[in-house]
């Protein structure tokens, strides 16, 4: 499936994308060559050719809301839509959910300029050209599990369809096991400090969750647990999995939840509870970014088609496809992980059991890592809910995987001290 993601749909779409010269969200949803509308549409009719090969499983919407006057980027009552493809689980006993999505919406320097261009090819014509290249790919395979690929609306007027997608998958109780938001992920030159990166690509996650019961809290604190967040064991679990299967891609993990004054749409999934990284290039460039599309002191400014680097979207569309794919291909992480802390010992005894959705595990992964260090160190396989290993607990952090017959790995859980 990774070398079926092709750059050259990823630059047609991107052009596509730009050639509604502007994709602000408060533009015409009535015109049928120009704004928001008429961008809806067309993503729309592309996740529709993704159908047929689906056998039926795919199904395509846009999803509407309305978005009230907030007094700053939402003037007056507006109707938005995010475009949908749900592809259904086909393990009627397996009830998650994953989300992979990027913003149709795009902005200039004014911020509420309506008419102005707007091209939005990198921001996040990217991220929406990865989403419609995902479901292409993976609409003609099968998931035991439930993959939704979004375009959400109104991101730089105040992360709003993500606002909407996240409220509703807490109010019908969606078990969404993971959000990937694609925001900016094709820009590889910085003019500033003329680096070139098409091999590094960054993932954002929170270490405290944003919401966080005050039983969450006392926990974090009582085991060290602020760098083993759900966030960041997804953020670690995307670098294992780029990194297995795609060439020349490295993942560096951020440490924080965005860039200093930037937010996206992961984060209304994170205050919802849930868990969601950013994936964002490594380098990005300022004057191609929320730019009105102008020539100064011979610098070309606008966020254009011809400064995408095309390879290097391919391979951040593969490392959500990798991920995805194992994901969605994977049983349910453990539930009720223990760690018992009732003896004095230098050993770790930890008891887990199988998923209650999906397939039943065929095994499980003990993963640990001494306390300092970013990524897990060993990976131990066992086929029992339970084990006794001669590694002192007060010295590691440990977390279960579970994993089916062909390898496909489960999110890590941490398990909760027991006595
Ligand atoms: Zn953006």
């Amino acid at each position: 499936m990774v070398k079926e993601v092709s750059a050259q749909n990823l630059e047609n779409t991107v052009r596509k994308l730009v050639s509604f010269e502007t994709r602000h969200s408060l533009s015409s949803t009535t015109d049928k060559k120009r704004g928001i509308g008429a961008a809806r549409n067309w993503v729309e009719s592309e996740f529709q050719k993704a159908v047929a090969a689906s056998g039926g499983r795919l199904t395509v919407t846009q999803d509407k809301y309305l978005v009230k006057a907030d007094g700053r980027r939402i003037p007056a009552d507006v109707e938005m839509a995010n475009v949908m493809a749900t592809l259904k689980g086909t393990d009627p006993s397996d009830n998650r959910i994953f989300i992979v999505s990027g913003h149709i919406d795009s902005r200039n320097t004014d911020v509420m300029d309506v008419k102005g261009q707007a091209p939005g090819a990198n921001d996040d014509g990217s991220g929406v050209a990865a989403v419609i290249e995902l479901a292409r790919i993976m609409a003609a395979r099968t998931f035991p599990a439930t993959i939704i690929f979004v375009a959400v609306q109104g991101e730089e007027q105040g992360l709003y369809g993500a606002k909407h997608l996240a409220e509703r998958a807490k109010k019908e109780s969606w078990n969404l096991v993971a959000l990937l938001n694609n925001d900016m992920i094709g820009n590889s030159f910085s003019d500033e400090t003329n680096l070139r990166d098409n091999t590094h690509v960054r993932i954002f996650s929170e270490g405290v969750p944003a919401l966080e019961t005050e039983e969450m809290a006392a926990l974090r604190k009582s085991i060290g647990g602020e760098n083993d967040s759900r966030s960041r064991q997804l953020a670690r679990y995307l670098k294992e999995m780029s990194e297995r299967y795609v060439p020349q891609l490295e993942v560096v993990l951020n440490y924080r939840t965005d860039r200093f004054l930037r937010g996206g749409d992961h984060t209304p999934f994170s205050q919802a509870g849930f868990t969601a990284v950013r994936i964002c290039e490594m380098n990005e460039n300022y004057q191609h970014q929320h730019q009105n599309v102008r020539t100064e002191n011979n610098i070309a400014y606008g966020d254009f088609p011809e400064h995408i680097d095309y390879d290097y979207l391919r391979k951040n569309t593969a490392l959500n496809l990798a991920t995805l794919a194992s994901l969605a291909s994977a049983p349910a992480s453990p539930e009720n992980a223990g760690i018992v802390t009732s003896n004095l010992t230098n050993q770790t005894e930890l008891h887990w059991e199988a998923p209650a959705t999906g397939k039943k595990p065929s095994g499980y992964f003990i993963l640990m890592r001494e306390t300092s260090l970013p990524m897990w160190q060993k990976k131990i396989y066992v086929s029992e809910t339970k084990v006794l290993l001669p590694y002192s607990k007060d010295n590691y952090f440990f977390a279960v995987q579970a994993v089916d017959a062909e390898g496909h790995e489960s999110l890590p859980v941490v398990p909760k001290p027991i006595r």
